[in-house]
C-alpha cells in the first residue's frame, strides 16, 4: 500500500473539510477582533471623546456667562447689584471649576489642563480685583454725593455771606453818592466802595464758580478734562484771593473767606471731589482693563477648549480611522477566508467528490452489473490509491476468479453431459452393433447357401446401422470438441437436429412427441454450433426429465424473429416449475433432482453460454402445465 493511499478517502476529506473548517473559525476569529477593537473605539469615544465634547460646550457656555457677568459686575450702579453680580459669578466660577475637573479626569493631555488651570486662577483673581475696584467706585461715588450735598450747603452759606456784603457796599455806595461833592474825602471813599463793591461781585461770581466747578468735577468723563478743570479752578481761587486783598477790611470778609475756604476744601483736601473723581476715573479705567483682561482670559480659555474640542475630536478622528482600517483589514480577511472555504469545498465537493469520487463508484458500479449480468469481459478500470482503487482491484481480481470458475464449470457441466450420455450412447450403440452381429452372421449363412440378394440385403441394413452409429458417434466428438470461443452466423436449425439426434434414443424411450415449427427466417442467430447445441440439449434433457411422470409427453419447439433478434421457445407438458423455484434455477448448483441425478448446473452454464453470445434466456412456468424456456439470440444476417 502506498502512502497516498494510507491517506485515504477519509482523510483527504477530513483534510479538505478541516481546511475549510480552518478558513471558517479564521473568519471568525478575524470578525471578532474587528468588532471587539470597533467596540474598543465606540468605548472610548462614548466614555471620552463625546463627554469632553460636551464638557467644552459647557465651558464654552459658563465663560460666556462669566463674561456678561462680569461686565454686570463693573456697570454695578450701587451695591445691591455689585453684590448679586459678583456672587453670580462666584457660582459661575464654581461651576467652570467643575466642569475642569469633570474633563480632566482620565485626561492624557496633561499641559492642556495646566493651562486651563493657570488661567482659571488667573481669571478669578482679575474678577476678585474687579469686584474690589468695583466695590471701592462705588463707594467713592457714595461719598461724591456725600461731598456734593455738602457743597451744595457751602456754596448756599457763601452766597448767604456774600450777598448781604455786596448789599452793604451798595448802600455805602449810595450813601456816598449823595454826598458827593461833599469833599474829595468823600469821593475817596465812593472809590473805595465801588472798588469794594467790584471785588466782592467778582467774589461772588468766582465763589459760585469754585461751586459750579467742583460740581462739575463729579461727571467730567476724563482725567485731561478733569485736569483742565482744576488747573482753572485754581486760577479762579487765586483770583478770589486777589480780590480778597481788596476787601480785606470790609465787615464780614473774615467770615466770607471762611466760606470760601470752607467750598476750596471740597477741592483741595486729599479727600476732595477732584481727588476722588481722579480715583474714580482710574477705578473705571481699572475696571475696564480687567474687564479686557478677563475677556482675553477667557478667549485664552477659549481658545484652550477650542484645542482640547479639535484634540478630542482628531482622536475620535483617529480611532474613527483605526476602526475603519480594522473593519477594511477585517473585511479583506474574511473574504479571503470564505473564498478559501469556497475554492477548497468546490472543487472537493466538484471535482473530487463528484468526479474522483462518485464518478469511480458509477464506473465501478456499472462494471459490477455488467459482471453481474454474466460480462466476464467486462472493463474495470483501476484508478487511484484509495479505497475505491483497492476495491476495483478486488473486483477485477472477482471477475477473473468468476472468468476462471465458469470456465471450470462449463468443463464440468459438460463432463456431467458427457457422463450422462456416454451411459445413453453405450445403450443406443450396443443395439446397432447387436443388430450388425446378427445381420453379419446371417448374412455369412446366406452367402453360404448362395442367397446372394438377401445377403445383399443384410449388408445393407449394417451399412445404415453403421451409419447410424456413426452419426451418433460424430455428435459425441462434436459436444467433446474443444468450445470454439468465437460467435458467428450459426443455423440454428442444425444445432437443434444435433441435439435431438444425440437425444433421439431418450425422446423415444420416454415416448416424447416433438414439433418443430421454425421458419427458414429464424435459422441463422449469432452463436457458437457447438455450445448452442450443449445448451439445447440441456433444455430438452430437462424436459424429458420433467415429464418422466406425466401423461402427455410432448414439446413444441418453436421461433419467431422480431426485428434483428430471434427468439426460440421450448414448451413441454412436465411437471413445471415451482413458483419457490423460478427465481433460483439459474443459479449455480440449484437443482430438485436426486443425488447422482442433477448436479444444478445445466441451466446456470447454459444462461451464461446465452449471454456470451450477447442473447439471454428465460424461463415461465404455470402449475401442472408444463415450463417454457426463451432463448433469445441475435439475428444473423
Ligand atoms: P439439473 O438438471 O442438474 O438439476 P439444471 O440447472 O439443468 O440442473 O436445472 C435446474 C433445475 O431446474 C432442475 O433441477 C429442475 O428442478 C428445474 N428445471 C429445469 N428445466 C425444467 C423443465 N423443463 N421443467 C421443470 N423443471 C425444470
Amino acid at each position: 500500500m502506498t502512502t497516498s493511499a494510507r491517506i485515504g478517502i477519509r482523510g483527504r476529506l477530513f483534510a479538505a473539510f478541516g481546511l475549510v473548517a480552518m478558513a471558517t473559525v479564521a473568519a471568525a476569529i478575524v470578525a471578532w477582533i474587528s468588532f471587539t477593537r470597533l467596540g474598543d473605539t465606540l468605548d472610548d469615544m462614548a466614555g471620552r471623546s463625546v463627554p469632553a465634547v460636551t464638557y467644552a460646550a459647557e465651558l464654552a457656555e459658563q465663560g460666556g456667562g462669566i463674561i456678561g457677568t462680569a461686565q454686570a459686575l463693573a456697570a454695578a450702579q450701587n451695591e445691591n447689584e455689585r453684590k448679586r453680580a459678583w456672587e453670580l459669578l462666584a457660582i459661575r466660577l464654581q461651576g467652570m471649576n467643575a466642569l475642569l475637573e469633570a474633563t480632566s479626569k482620565g485626561d492624557d493631555n496633561k499641559d492642556l489642563l495646566v493651562d486651563f488651570r493657570k488661567d482659571m486662577v488667573t481669571l478669578q483673581s482679575n474678577l476678585q480685583h474687579l469686584n474690589f475696584v468695583v466695590r471701592q467706585r462705588l463707594e467713592r461715588v457714595a461719598r461724591k454725593e456725600e461731598l456734593s450735598e455738602r457743597l451744595r450747603w457751602a456754596s448756599a452759606d457763601f452766597l448767604d455771606e456774600v450777598e448781604p456784603m455786596i448789599d452793604d457796599t451798595r448802600f455805602n455806595i449810595n450813601l456816598a453818592l449823595s454826598r458827593v461833592g461833599e469833599s474829595s474825602i468823600l469821593t475817596a471813599h465812593l472809590e473805595n466802595e465801588l472798588a469794594r463793591q467790584r471785588a466782592l461781585f467778582m467774589i461772588n461770581a468766582d465763589g459760585s464758580l469754585l461751586a459750579e466747578l467742583i460740581g462739575r468735577a463729579e461727571n467730567i468723563p476724563s482725567l485731561d478734562a478733569l485736569k483742565g478743570t482744576e488747573l482753572y479752578f485754581h486760577e479762579v481761587e487765586s483770583r478770589i484771593n486777589e480780590n480778597f486783598q481788596t476787601i480785606e477790611k470790609v465787615p464780614g470778609a473774615l467770615s466770607l473767606r471762611q466760606s470760601i475756604k470752607d467750598i476750596l476744601a471740597f477741592a483741595n483736601s486729599p479727600q476732595g471731589l477732584f481727588q476722588i473723581r481722579t480715583q474714580e476715573l482710574a477705578d473705571i479705567e481699572s475696571e475696564k482693563e480687567l474687564l479686557v483682561k478677563n475677556q482675553l482670559l477667557l478667549q485664552h480659555l477659549d481658545a484652550l477648549i477650542s484645542e482640547r474640542v479639535s484634540w478630542e475630536s482628531s482622536r475620535a478622528l483617529d480611532a474613527a480611522e483605526r476602526s475603519r482600517t480594522s473593519i477594511q483589514q477585517g473585511r479583506l480577511w474574511m473574504t479571503v477566508a470564505v473564498f478559501i472555504s469556497v475554492f477548497v469545498a468546490i472543487p472537493v465537493v466538484w471535482i473530487y467528490v463528484g468526479q474522483g469520487l462518485v464518478g469511480r463508484l458509477r464506473t465501478l458500479d456499472e462494471s459490477m452489473r455488467t459482471i453481474a449480468e454474466g460480462d466476464l469481459n467486462a472493463r474495470v478500470p483501476v484508478s487511484g490509491h484509495d479505497e475505491i482503487g483497492e476495491m476495483a482491484n478486488s473486483l477485477r481480481t472477482f471477475r477473473d476468479t468468476l472468468s476462471e470458475t465458469q470456465a471450470e464449470l462449463v468443463q464440468a457441466a459438460k463432463l456431467a453431459a458427457l457422463g450422462q450420455l456416454t451411459a445413453g450412447i453405450a445403450h443406443e450403440i450396443n443395439q446397432p452393433l447387436a443388430a450388425i452381429r446378427h445381420y453379419s452372421r446371417n448374412t455369412g449363412l446366406l452367402v453360404e447357401k448362395g442367397r446372394v440378394d438377401d445377403a445383399r440385403n443384410n449388408l445393407d441394413k449394417i451399412t445404415s446401422l453403421v451409419e447410424k452409429a456413426n452419426h451418433i458417434i460424430e455428435g459425441l466428438r462434436a459436444l467433446a470438441r474443444k468450445p470454439k470461443r468465437d460467435i458467428r452466423p450459426t443455423d440454428m436449425m442444425s444445432a437443434l437436429n444435433e441435439a435431438l439426434t444425440l437425444l433421439e434414443g431418450r425422446l423415444r424411450d420416454q415416448m416424447v412427441d416433438v414439433d418443430m415449427l421454425i421458419e427458414d427466417e429464424c435459422r441463422s442467430v449469432l452463436a457458437g454450433q457447438v455450445r448452442l447445441e450443449q445448451v439445447l440439449i440441456n433444455l430438452i434433457n430437462n424436459a424429458i426429465d420433467a415429464m418422466t411422470n406425466t401423461p402427455v409427453r410432448r414439446m413444441i419447439i418453436s421461433a419467431r424473429r422480431d426485428k434483428e433478434w430471434v427468439e426460440l421457445k421450448l414448451q413441454d407438458t412436465g411437471s413445471g416449475i415451482a413458483a419457490e423455484h423460478i427465481e433460483q434455477i439459474f443459479d449455480p448448483f440449484f437443482t430438485t433432482k436426486d443425488v447422482g441425478e442433477g448436479l444444478g448446473l445445466g441451466l446456470s452454464v447454459s444462461y451464461n453460454i446465452i449471454r456470451d453470445f450477447g442473447g439471454n434466456m428465460r424461463a415461465e412456468s404455470q402449475d401442472d402445465k408444463g415450463a417454457t424456456f426463451w432463448l433469445r439470440l441475435k439475428y444473423a444476417s
